[in-house]
């Protein structure tokens, strides 16, 4: 039998406002930002805890700032603020965080570091979360989405509370994988240019020889220091160039797809060292990544390995945490009313209907944003093209291989969030689509609750 008819089986209909599906970097700040704005929320997370890829895969949080330290007589401007700066001032309470660590070294790549604790962010978000009245479903995916023409309707969600349909106005898909929008019969391309990738937690280091042994080999690109275990001056961030290091060691390193930029926030402890793959199709290819999973885990333990053998400070060091399952960079890309070029970005263009600023780019000093300038992110780039109701934030926006290396960093995929989540609590109040939402009203609401705009 090559194929098998579902029968039909009526589901218990829930209603809300708005549905924000997936809980990661960009999702959080949506739910928080749209139930503030009075609506009921739900927020749909597949695994058991709230943060995506910061708490999973991710070194730090790029980047809260402009690149001021690249452009001599350039000024320091934090250009993303709002809720995501308030889970960072929630996280310094608990001592889970750097704080926003000024890079050192090497200015050209980022002026400022925010390093988190992967476990606190899981917590403090979750609590934010629930303060802000959100309905959360963790340990829930999401599966479908129910259309009527080019309206979202309702989404279908599967939990071991059973098969559900949640019904709302308005919707925004911060899955990452762009799993609703493809769902809602959305266009997008798998563009698979990137490694996927699984990090490392590494315990009992010690990070001053670790950094000490870097150094003496020219080794060290850029660091920070910052608050660490309680105390502020740490070493926090060792970016490190390992083709200064012994060829036989930098060989090995390279085979396994070793990243060597590692933060961390308590003494002893590594919080990311990354072992990249980069896998021959799309990682929406479910058997393929079950292979890449593997040769994945096999990687940091030969990581493990190497770091005991060949780098001072690591002779005993253990793999304390892993990801739940591999990170990818970019996935499906949504294709939506506007696309961000790099050429915008680089030159720092900014447009009519602004949700953010941002300021930084990963492939920096390669490609810089101009003078240290901050660029705008439009509310259509979030749109997604042919559906009346659905926006779309995070890793999903922007096609342009390089354009995408600025859009989809952390602090980039936070704000798209806080815009997002907002913008979809005012449709669901006004009774509108998100091509009628009036955007003076979208950005005053957004300066009120503390985005900063530069145009
Ligand atoms: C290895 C790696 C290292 C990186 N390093 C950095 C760095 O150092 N600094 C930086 O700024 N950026 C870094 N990035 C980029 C950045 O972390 C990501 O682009 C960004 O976090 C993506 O945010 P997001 O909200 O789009 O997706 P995510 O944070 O991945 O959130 C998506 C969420 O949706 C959930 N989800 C997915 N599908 C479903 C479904 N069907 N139903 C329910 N839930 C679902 C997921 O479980 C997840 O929680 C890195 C990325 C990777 C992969």
């Amino acid at each position: 039998m090559d194929f098998y008819v579902e029968s039909s089986t009526k589901l218990p209909v829930k209603q809300y406002d708005v549905v924000i599906a997936g809980g990661g970097t960009g999702g959080v700040v949506a739910a928080i930002a749209a139930a503030r704005q009075g609506v009921k929320t739900a927020l749909i997370e597949s695994k058991g805890y709230l943060g995506g890829i910061p708490v999973e895969g991710g070194t730090a949080l790029h980047s809260f700032y402009n690149i001021w330290k690249a452009f001599p007589g350039v000024e320091k401007r934090q250009l993303v603020k709002g809720i995501p700066q308030e889970i960072i001032d929630r996280l310094v309470a608990v001592g889970g965080t750097t704080g926003h660590a000024e890079v050192l070294g090497r200015f050209d790549y980022d002026s400022v570091c925010t390093a988190i604790d992967t476990e606190l962010y899981k917590l403090v978000v979750f609590e934010m979360l629930q303060e802000a009245g959100v309905y959360i479903c963790v340990n829930t995916l999401l599966v479908d989405a129910i259309m009527e023409g080019p309206v979202v309707k309702g989404v279908i969600t599967e939990s071991r509370s059973g098969r559900e349909v949640i019904l709302a106005k308005s919707f925004v898909d911060c899955t990452g994988y762009g799993d609703l929008s493809a769902y809602a019969g959305a266009q997008f391309t798998e563009p698979n240019d990137h490694p996927v990738a699984n990090s490392i937690g590494v315990g009992n280091v010690d990070i001053e020889k670790y950094y000490e042994f870097f150094k003496s080999q020219d080794a060290v690109s850029d660091y920070a220091e910052g608050i660490r275990s309680g105390e502020s001056g740490k070493i926090v961030r060792v970016g490190a160039n390992k083709g200064k290091l012994s060829p036989e060691f930098a060989k090995q390193a390279t085979e396994i797809g070793m990243s060597f930029v590692t933060t961390t926030v308590h003494d002893n402890y590594f919080m990311f060292i990354k072992l990249n793959y980069k896998m021959k199709v799309s990682p929406t290819d479910r058997d393929q990544v079950s292979l890449a999973e593997l040769e994945l885990r096999r990687r940091q333990y030969k990581a493990i390995e190497l770091m005991r053998k060949y780098i001072p400070g690591c002779e005993k060091a253990f793999i304390a945490r892993t990801s739940p399952s591999l990170s990818i960079r970019r996935g499906r890309c949504i294709v939506c009313d506007y696309d961000i070029s790099n050429d915008e970005i680089i030159n720092g263009k900014h447009f009519e209907d602004d949700i953010m600023a941002y300021g930084f780019h990963d492939r920096a000093p390669v490609i810089q944003i101009k003078n240290g300038a901050s660029y705008g992110i439009p509310y259509r780039a979030m749109r997604v093209k042919g559906i009346d109701n659905l926006l779309t934030a995070g890793m999903t926006i922007t096609s342009e291989r390089d354009a995408h290396m600025s859009t989809r960093n952390t602090i980039s995929c936070m704000g798209q969030g806080q815009a997002a989540g907002t913008a979809a609590a005012l449709c669901a109040q006004k009774d509108v689509g998100t091509r009628d939402l009036p955007y003076p009203l979208l950005r005053e609401t957004l300066v009120n609750d503390g985005v900063y705009l530069e145009n």
